[in-house]
């Protein structure tokens, strides 16, 4: 486990060194994964709470009292992604991933993360 962690923290300072985000506190998530079927979403149109479509590798949901939707986020082992939408079950430290396929969604399961805002980027060159 302390191997691990020792890998997720050097990858999280590599990703913050390379694009000069600043690396806020991070806050440990619970994180789920949905797609936009009828059983996940009750629709099926990929539209998100922010009106933007959802696409894989990039939206995520969330409490917009927790992470403002429009925020930046890093999700350690996972990448960059952006809070554009939210769920009745999306409460407090929680964030659902969007991804193609439910398959892919019930695959992800439940996961324990650190989640990085990246509202903060420095600007200097
Ligand atoms: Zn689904």
């Amino acid at each position: 486990m302390a191997a691990q962690d020792q890998f997720d923290d050097q990858a999280v300072a590599a990703f913050f060194s390379l694009t000069g985000y600043q690396a806020g506190v991070p806050m440990e998530m619970t994180a789920t994964a949905y797609d936009a079927c009828i059983q996940c979403c009750g629709k099926t149109d990929r539209i998100t709470k922010s009106g933007t479509r959802a696409l894989p590798g990039h939206t995520i949901a969330v409490d917009p009292k927790v992470i403002p939707l429009g925020t930046q986020v890093y999700i350690e082992t996972l990448g960059v992604f952006t809070a554009e939408d939210t769920g009745r079950a999306i409460k407090g430290r929680r964030i659902d991933i969007y991804m193609e396929t439910h398959e892919q969604a019930f695959k992800f399961g439940i996961k324990n993360l650190k989640v990085y805002m990246l509202n903060d980027k420095v600007t200097e060159l």
